[in-house]
């Protein structure tokens, strides 16, 4: 009998997927954790229901979030990532040479060792050194430190459950006090189409915390319903200055041109900052 899975974008609109094979299922304290082998993008991590990242398109999603915060500053050296238990955002983020530590602080231990045992192409990277996994909830983790990261990344699942604080402004307020005077973050803050009010509120918030504020988008097929936003707050560097990246470090979406087109956003998009 063949399986398909069913996730559910709005209250209209369920995509279907057709599934290979079940590889891990099980619910964690946090929710319902499923590793499923999709026929056409392959492995995919899905929590809750919904798809978090496929192998197939995983790195769209991870080159946009790790490289175009990490060019534009010039000299990361530590780095925070919330969220982000795949490793996939980790893997990008050791390929800058600059950086010497990387914090993986992802609430959920089940979703970090089903990474690694099943999606070894993302999660294998936190076996670096210079990784350091730590099971707490990101919103308390940020305001226990001053002064700390250059770049903090926040690679949340989207606004509900236990990723609800992630797009709250106090959060954002911590952050900023997280990040050295330098220091600059970006978060991913869904589809421009149907979290317009989530945009809104978080840009604007941004806006009254960092003196640099921008929003980018990529193009994932993973998150079917068409674009996907990113939120960068910034205390000092702009996009104008960023670095480019060695072309022999494994890119395969990321490059000079795509660094500054990110930011060229339609009409529909600007209107909602
Ligand atoms: N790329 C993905 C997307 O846009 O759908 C996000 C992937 S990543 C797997 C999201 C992770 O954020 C999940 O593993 C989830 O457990 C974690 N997470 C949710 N809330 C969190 C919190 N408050 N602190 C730390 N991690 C959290």
């Amino acid at each position: 009998m063949q399986l398909w899975f069913s996730e559910r974008e709005t209250d209209n609109i369920n995509v279907k997927w057709k599934v290979e094979q079940t590889l891990y299922s099980k619910k964690s304290q946090y929710q319902q954790i499923d590793i499923v082998e999709f026929t056409d993008f392959g492995r995919a991590l899905i929590l809750d229901g919904i798809i978090q990242t496929t192998v197939y398109d995983e790195f769209i999603y991870h080159e946009m979030i790790a490289h175009i915060p990490l060019c534009i500053h010039p000299n990361p050296k530590k780095v925070l990532v919330i969220g982000g238990g795949d490793g996939g955002t980790v893997r990008e983020v050791l390929k800058h040479e600059s950086v010497e530590k990387v914090d993986l602080v992802e609430i959920d231990k089940e979703v970090v060792d089903a990474a690694r045992k099943y999606l070894p192409e993302l999660a294998g990277c936190l076996e670096d050194p210079r990784v350091t996994v730590q099971n707490v909830d990101g919103f308390k983790f940020v305001q226990e430190k001053t002064s700390y990261y250059d770049v903090v990344i926040i690679d949340s699942s989207d606004p509900i459950g236990p990723a609800v604080g992630l797009f709250a402004k106090s959060f954002y307020k911590s952050v900023h006090k997280i990040l050295k005077e330098d220091g600059l973050f970006v978060a991913q803050t869904e589809s421009p189409l149907f979290n317009k009010e989530l945009i809104t509120d978080v840009y604007t918030g941004i806006k009254e915390i960092f003196p640099v504020q921008y929003l980018y988008t990529a193009g994932v097929p993973t998150y079917s319903i068409g674009p996907w936003t990113f939120t960068l707050g910034s205390k000092r560097y702009t996009k104008e200055k960023a670095r480019t990246l060695n072309k022999k470090i494994g890119l395969k979406y990321f490059n000079e041109d795509v660094q500054k087109g990110a930011f060229l956003l339609p009409q529909y998009i600007k209107e909602l900052l």
